[in-house]
């Protein structure tokens, strides 16, 4: 078929679901994936006609689209501080804010090397992966509830050649960190409450994990306050807390952080101007 006609049928079909420039932007995301093909490239040859084989893959991506299923889910990757990883329904998919995250820790440690750094619900093993790349001799362990989650996160360390321990582990029931010294710490933990499920897009409700995503309404602050707990005393000197945080929990967050022992804690705001970082240290 011709090409600009499947755009036409993507828009009438996502209409609805998707506003118009995120569906091109969707369908030129498919068509440079599959076939290397752009905006631009079809702005250049409009009469581009495809192969059968290849209309094919369009209109799987688009049955896929029509679920609601998120475009890196249905291409098995993204890219996340520049590196291609593989995601699934298993893990969370790697997000901008978190990228803001893992720019801030190597803003303050890239000119260090040889540090220890742990990952706390590591999902897709992004953070734990970009900072394994750019912070120079960095000694990395991830660890994560899902076994899952964890194969996925090897895969990906593995495709980068960052060498990372990974252990499964429910941090919740940990009586300790599984490394002494550590200088960073890092954590994207579930920060979203039920009662803020409405705010949460169609896509993101349907194909994401919900135990990557949700906290209990009551205790939102309850994966922050045990790796609080458990990283008091038993960071390495200069060493420091990272945590990527519900926006709407910021006061609260320096509270309990204060309560655990960190005399310090300062708020970061991410790109769309939302508390969403926090850095703490003694
Ligand atoms: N650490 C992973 C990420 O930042 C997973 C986070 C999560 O599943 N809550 O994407």
């Amino acid at each position: 078929m011709i090409l600009k006609e499947i755009k036409n049928i993507f828009q009438a079909e996502l209409k609805g679901i998707y506003a118009p420039e995120e569906t091109d932007v969707l369908f030129f995301r498919l068509t440079e994936a599959y076939f290397g093909i752009n905006r631009i490239g079809l702005a250049l040859q409009p009469e581009l006609v495809l192969r059968k084989e290849e209309d094919d893959r369009l209109f799987a991506a688009l049955h896929e689209l029509k679920q609601h299923r998120p475009v890196q889910q249905i291409l098995g990757s993204t890219l996340f501080y520049g590196l291609e990883l593989k995601v699934n329904e298993h893990v969370l998919i790697p997000r901008p804010e978190t990228e803001e995250l893992v720019d801030w820790i190597c803003s303050d440690y890239g000119h260090k090397s040889g540090l220890s750094v742990l990952d706390i619900g590591t999902g897709s093993g992004c953070i734990a992966i970009a900072l394994a790349r750019n912070l120079p001799g960095a000694r990395v362990t991830a660890v994560d509830l899902s076994e899952a989650a964890l194969e996925t996160a090897r895969e990906n360390a593995g495709m980068h050649g960052a060498d990372i321990r990974f252990i499964r582990e429910d941090i919740l029931k940990a009586h300790k960190l599984p490394e002494e010294n550590i200088d960073i710490i890092v954590s994207n933990p579930p920060y979203v409450r039920n009662m803020e499920a409405r705010e949460i897009k169609k896509n993101v409700l349907k194909h994401e994990p919900h135990k990557a995503l949700f906290v209990p309404d009551d205790t939102p602050l309850v994966f922050y306050e045990k790796i609080a707990r458990l990283a008091s005393g038993h960071l390495a000197k200069g060493g420091s807390l990272y945590f990527e945080i519900n926006q709407y929990l910021g006061k609260e967050m320096i509270k309990m952080i204060g309560d655990t022992g960190f005399k310090n804690s300062i708020l970061k705001k991410d790109a769309s101007g939302n508390d969403r970082m926090l850095k703490a240290f003694c």
